[in-house]
């Protein structure tokens, strides 16, 4: 209903992000301020923690996994031998997961802005790449309400057939066109949806996955054409805006005229919150939670 109706905010949670007490603390926060879908890491204890969050409201859980390659599922690591100790990198870190040039994994969404930024060459990845057979039974068992793959490029057609075969329930596929052009992205979704039922599937289209740091048009464009691209194929899917999305989302998408299903936030809407998530009282202090719930509720509204 709420994706018929293009009203499906989705809190992005980080599919690499298996800091379980954050993962509680923004639940418990966008849950009361009218979320009600979460992308969460495929971790028995992140779920977990995402359903104490809930606190019994109403919640959809949809857990992410990634094919080999794909920034998502990876891993930034520091080689000390190159490391010049700029601290560069722990600035721009938009999970706040380096310190004193040391990463912590459990936090880190694999955006690559510390990358970016390390003149020394001192950064590199290492790719989660789970198996989906060891991964999803125990959280299908435990009550998920959706399973997203992240299938940027590459090959995703095992781990797809193997959601299937498990799995009937809501799938969404996240795709971008980084690494693929308009007509692979398209023939993509055509190829993983030939066997669904119409509209049990969301595509996630992912303007640049990841980027959504500042809140302004710029970030969101790439968001909002790769979800007008999904459109123009007139697919019997859901379309759901993501990667660069912000306030600013929703009404550039209805200006370009994109019917939208929903919009999924990551970045910016952790990070608009992060200094009151990051207090140790945050689920306890009144005052503090409340501050926050303002600032949540006017980016939920915004859809
Ligand atoms: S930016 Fe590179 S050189 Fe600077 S602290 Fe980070 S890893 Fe070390
Ligand atoms: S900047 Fe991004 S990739 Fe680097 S440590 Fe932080 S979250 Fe991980």
């Amino acid at each position: 209903m709420l994706l018929d109706e293009g009203k499906c905010f989705k809190l992005v949670c980080g599919a690499g992000n298996e800091d379980a007490q954050e993962v509680e603390k923004l639940v418990a926060l966008y849950s009361q301020a009218g979320c009600k879908f979460f992308d969460l890491s495929a971790k028995p204890e992140i779920v977990e923690a995402a359903k104490r969050g809930l606190q019994g409201r109403e919640g959809y859980l949809c857990v992410s996994v990634g094919i080999k390659g794909d920034p998502h599922i990876r891993k930034a690591q520091i080689n000390y031998e190159k490391c010049a100790g700029c601290h560069k990198c722990e600035e721009v870190c938009p999970q706040r997961t380096i310190k004193h040039c040391k990463v912590k994994q459990a936090r880190c969404i694999g955006c690559g802005k510390c990358y970016s930024v390390c003149t020394h060459g001192a950064i590199s990845f290492v790719s989660e790449n789970k198996d989906l057979s060891e991964v999803l039974p125990p959280l299908i068992k435990e009550g998920i309400d959706c399973i997203e793959l992240h299938a940027m490029d590459g090959d995703w057609v095992e781990k797809w057939d193997y959601i299937n075969s498990v799995y009937d329930g809501m799938l969404s596929i996240c795709t971008a066109r980084g690494r693929l052009s308009e007509e692979k992205m398209i023939e993509q979704i055509k190829q993983m949806i030939k066997n669904r039922k119409p509209y049990s599937t969301i595509v996630q289209a992912d303007g640049y996955p990841m980027s959504g740091g500042s809140d302004d048009y710029k970030t969101t464009l790439q968001a909002v054409a790769t979800a007008e691209i999904v459109q123009n194929a007139k697919l019997p899917v859901y379309i759901m805006l993501s990667g660069g999305t912000n306030s600013k989302t929703a009404e550039l998408a209805k200006m370009c005229g994109i019917n939208y299903n929903g919009i999924a936030i990551g970045t910016y809407a952790r990070k608009i919150v992060s200094k009151y998530i990051e207090r140790e009282d945050f689920l306890r202090n009144e005052y503090v939670f409340n501050e926050a719930l303002k600032i949540a509720k006017a980016l939920v509204e915004t859809l």
